[in-house]
């Protein structure tokens, strides 16, 4: 019997273990469905899109979007201690002071700005020094040097009259600068790696991977653990409170398995109701991104990245074109009429990104994307079946509501400015994407994809559609909570990861104080 069973280490999964553990009289188990080896690819920087389908990836696809073009977007979700967290593109931007806010003018008590800065500032440490024996905490490594494509594209973007933001903090999004990433010494530094790690020796912490959950188990409402599959030991319960924290696909996913989620759809597939919760797995909201790209006419890029003298440079002094993220400065724009936020941001990466970077043609090049900051439509997260070992459906409805097209079109627009001006001359080469006679419209709609960020799944508030409370209590549940990026109300403007480490640390609050 443990006190506490979180399922999933992932970017909150791993911050709530390690902070309910430490109090030595809470006994608490941690179940991760991926691997418990961090491979290599997610150490070094550089090389996180090589973690692309393989067995650390959910390898998750929407089905047909129909405003784009009827594709089917691939969506990789981290499968391993750390989970996105591990094979993110390490960007830290905490969330801007309006996206939580907003969140608490929504009726969530005690998610704004303000009583969210402290936890925010807990959760981080330099990257430059050394840990105290059982340290816990995300290492954010300001670069002092980024590539020198990067560093044209920031001059032009900074001389286009965008204001100054370098490392994007306390949060202030509006701007163009280089971004901090979750790095210590040159290696990523993932939830896994910055909470659990420091903290394994502790008696009271069971961390179980390759245990993947299949269900939640209710005695009427009160929730009594759950049922897991286990490389080795096979089929398993574990008794205790459950804390769900296994991602914005994966928490619904569960929830809906379990028999909490809209009655009629848990009939169809002849699941017993818990409760009746129509919010579950809706809401979904994700940021989608075009990239623009050129080739380069300087050898500068990362395309030479992985060549044998940058492995040893990386390899002996933690420096080099392998410890960059890619995707090294952004700017982030306030493009839509009436905002009173940053709705588009563009990034600089000094490398083509071509199918998610697994189909980048030979050669040098460059991308700037747009991205879609805050989507109007809204998509689904719901089940195919009731057997564990099928994918839930993923409906992201890009593009179906209000002025999405037209501002992403727009920060297209914005990006070919900046990439078109004398600051780049130097490096730019002939268009590579979309090409001098394609429409931008078409382009969007052909090529766009996700920037990885689905989150709002089980929605934090108290309307009908939510599915947590402001403590991230399951509605119309006992001893069952969800802390991971589902239950953002609204995606905030910036990457997530920041933001949900605060919310897995505030939720470690409220449980540790019975709040
Ligand atoms: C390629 C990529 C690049 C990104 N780049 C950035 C970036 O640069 N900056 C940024 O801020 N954000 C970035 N993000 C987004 C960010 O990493 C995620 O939003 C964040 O990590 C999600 O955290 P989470 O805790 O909600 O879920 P996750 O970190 O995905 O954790 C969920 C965990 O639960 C486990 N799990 C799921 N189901 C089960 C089950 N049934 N049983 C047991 N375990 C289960 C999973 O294996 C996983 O470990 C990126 C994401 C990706 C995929």
């Amino acid at each position: 019997m443990h006190d506490f069973v979180v399922v999933g280490a992932g970017s909150a999964g791993s911050v709530v273990a390690s902070r309910l553990s430490e109090d030595p009289s809470v006994r608490v188990l941690l179940l991760e469905a991926g691997s418990g080896r961090v491979p290599r690819e997610s150490r070094i920087p550089a090389a996180f899109s090589k973690l692309f389908k393989t067995e650390y990836d959910w390898q998750y696809r929407t089905a047909p979007e129909g405003e784009l073009a009827n594709r089917s977007l691939y969506w990789p979700r981290g499968r391993m201690l750390g989970g996105s967290s591990a094979l993110n593109a390490m960007i830290w931007t905490p969330p801007a002071r309006e996206d939580l806010d907003g969140w608490e003018a929504a009726g969530n008590r005690d998610w704004s700005w303000a009583d969210l800065e402290p936890t925010l500032a807990r959760a981080e440490r330099s990257g430059q020094d050394p840990r105290r024996p059982g340290e816990v905490g995300i290492d954010v490594a300001h670069p002092d040097a980024v590539n020198p494509v990067t560093e044209a594209l920031l001059a032009a973007a900074l001389a286009s009259g965008i204001p100054s933001n370098n490392g994007f903090r306390a949060g202030r999004m509006d701007g163009a600068g280089r971004f901090r990433v979750t790095q210590a010494r040159g290696a990523r530094v993932s939830s896994a790696t910055g909470y659990l790690d420091p903290v394994r020796h502790r008696p009271n912490l069971t961390i179980v991977p390759n245990a993947t959950v299949d269900q939640i188990l209710f005695e009427g409402r009160r929730t009594t653990g759950v049922r897991y599959r286990a490389t080795g030991t096979g089929a398993a319960k574990a008794s205790g409170r459950v804390v769900l924290a296994a991602g914005a696909i994966g928490s619904p996913h569960l929830l809906l398995r379990s028999g909490i989620g809209p009655a009629p759809l848990l009939a169809g597939h002849r699941i017993p109701v818990v409760a009746d919760l129509p919010g579950v797995g809706k809401n979904l909201q994700d940021h989608l991104a075009i990239g623009l790209m050129y080739r380069c006419r300087e050898p500068v890029t990362l395309a030479g990245a992985d060549r044998l003298a940058n492995v040893i440079r990386y390899l002996i002094r933690r420096d080099g074109p392998l410890t960059s993220n890619v995707a090294e400065a952004g700017a982030f724009l306030r493009l839509g009429r009436e905002t009173d936020r940053p709705d588009v941001e563009l990034l600089f990466a000094p490398s083509f990104f071509v199918d998610h970077g697994l189909a980048n043609p030979p050669g040098h090049g460059f991308t700037v994307a747009a991205i879609l900051l805050r989507p109007r439509s809204r998509g689904e997260v719901t089940l195919a079946s009731a057997d564990p070992l099928h994918a839930p459906t993923i409906a992201a409805n890009y593009l179906t509501t209000g002025p999405d097209l037209e501002l992403l079109e727009a920060g297209l627009v914005r990006a070919k400015a900046i990439a078109e001006r004398p600051e780049v001359e130097r490096f730019r080469g002939a268009e590579f994407l979309p090409g001098p006679a394609e429409n931008l419209e078409r382009f969007i709609r052909t090529r766009s994809e996700t920037l990885y960020h689905p989150v709002g799944t089980c929605r934090m508030g108290a309307g009908p559609d939510t599915v947590v409370d402001d403590r991230l209590r399951v509605h119309e549940a006992e001893d069952l909570w969800v802390v991971d990026g589902s239950i953002m109300p609204e995606i905030t403007a910036g990457h997530p990861h920041a933001a949900i480490v605060m919310i897995a640390e505030r939720a470690a609050e409220f449980l540790r104080h019975g709040r």
